[in-house]
């Protein structure tokens, strides 16, 4: 057995589909691919009802949309409400512009969207939506319902010292060379193993506690960043900030003085800011960055595409890279127009004289979409995921690019 098929072997499906003949072609299909699980519903009342049951514990569904009863969209809408665990790929006759409008909103519903099929449904089509099941996907994972951590029992974890930067890489598309590595925060919870900043970070920013972990951060990266440098990787680090932050006016001085004191010259940190975070205080936002990119500092916009600034707004930020959300670069080889926001926000990182980083590399054909496009860096699952400091380390010795 290959590792697909050992795979597929061990999951557990559901299909959801009015029509009897497509029902059965599709169980073949799995069948044939080496499923042993599939469970079937004629309409999402009946799929509910199987869900519900603790003892059916489905993995991944394989949903029409257009069935009389309960259609595909009522029923991903309360499967999203009842939060229930499960990821979906989304199989219709409909026509693609209709098919992405549904898959948009699957993802706003909380619903881990696999792939979207149009009908006839291949076994190749389905093997290429079952293998991203095996992908990490912490956008779905790292949202919990309602915080699961009070600020005391944050600052206990801060005091512990839990808290530590992963590493990330962002590697040149056309030759496979490491030119930067983002911190992300970790916390390594004593009970709860590894936790996500998803389950910390508002809650600091609220309670006006993030600079402390912005500057934890920023020690953590610079002395990596040192470290790499003098093993001969002349690659910068790139560290995100809080909007809120960018509201003080001494904050670009903390910033400083901070890099400074792990002998690491600006040049060689990048600060990453939201659009919304670089436009929400203007004045005093302004006034820290442009201070910030006098220094010396890189400065990115980060997650381009979501909020809703103009080109006129961003150009007035003396920006030094646009990284592209990962939104649009995951759905850009399916879906037309997630490509035409990614052209677009190629086409204006050029205009403007500024790198252009796709986050959210997650597969093979986003990687080669992003090539043939002309898009200087990426990052994402397809190069590595984020790693700890120990790990990336290794990683950093054994990366090549194997395409
Ligand atoms: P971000 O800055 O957009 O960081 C990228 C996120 O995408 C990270 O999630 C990363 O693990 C994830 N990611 C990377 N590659 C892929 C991929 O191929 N596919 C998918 N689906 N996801 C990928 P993470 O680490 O959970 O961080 C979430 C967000 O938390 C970050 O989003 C950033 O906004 C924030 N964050 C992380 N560390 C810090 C920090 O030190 N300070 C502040 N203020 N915010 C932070
Ligand atoms: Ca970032
Ligand atoms: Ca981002």
């Amino acid at each position: 057995m290959d590792d697909t098929t050992t795979m597929i072997a061990g999951l557990r499906f559901l299909i959801v589909e009015d029509h009897g003949f497509q029902r059965w072609a599709i169980r073949h299909m799995l069948e044939e691919l080496g499923a042993g699980n599939v469970l079937e519903a004629g309409d999402g009342r009946a799929a509910l009802a199987i869900l519900r049951d603790p003892h059916a514990r489905v993995d991944i569904i394989i949903s029409d949309l257009d069935m009389p009863g309960m259609d595909g969209m009522e029923f991903i809408r309360h499967a999203g409400a009842e939060g229930i665990a499960v990821s979906f790929i989304l199989a219709s006759a409909l026509d693609r512009a209709l098919i992405s409008s549904v898959e948009t909103m699957t993802t706003a519903y909380g619903i881990d969207l696999l792939g979207a099929i149009k009908k006839p449904v291949t076994a190749n089509a389905l093997v290429a939506a079952i293998r991203r099941y095996s992908l990490p996907r912490p956008h779905i994972e790292r949202q919990p319902a309602a915080p699961i951590f009070t600020l005391a029992e944050i600052a206990q974890g801060f005091a512990n010292r839990e808290f530590e930067s992963y590493f990330q890489p962002k590697v040149e598309l056309a030759t496979g060379a490491i030119k930067g590595v983002e911190a992300l925060a970790r916390w390594r919870h004593p009970q709860k193993g590894v936790v996500s900043p998803g389950a910390f970070i508002k809650l600091l920013e609220d309670s006006g506690h993030i600079d402390g972990l912005t500057m934890a951060m920023l020690d953590m990266s610079a002395i990596c960043c040192r470290t790499w440098r003098e093993g001969g990787l002349d690659a910068t680090v790139s560290v995100n900030l809080s909007h809120k932050s960018l509201a003080d006016v001494a904050f670009a001085d903390r910033v400083t003085e901070r890099v400074l004191a792990q002998n690491l010259d600006p040049r060689h940190v990048v600060l990453e800011v939201t659009e919304s975070a670089a436009t929400t205080h203007l004045g005093t936002a302004l006034e820290n960055l442009s201070r910030l990119r006098m220094r010396g500092f890189g400065l990115a916009i980060d997650d381009y595409g979501t909020g809703y600034s103009s080109m006129q707004q961003l150009s007035r930020i003396a920006f030094t890279e646009l990284k592209i959300d990962q939104s649009f670069v995951r759905s850009a080889s399916t879906q037309k127009s997630s490509r035409v926001i990614l052209e677009s926000s190629l086409e204006m990182a050029k205009r403007l004289n500024i790198l252009a980083v796709a986050e959210g590399v997650e597969t093979r054909p986003d990687w080669d979409l992003l090539v043939s496009l002309g898009c200087d860096l990426g990052q994402g699952y397809f190069v590595a995921a984020p790693m700890e400091t120990g790990a990336f380390f290794h990683w950093l010795k054994t990366w090549k690019l194997s395409i």
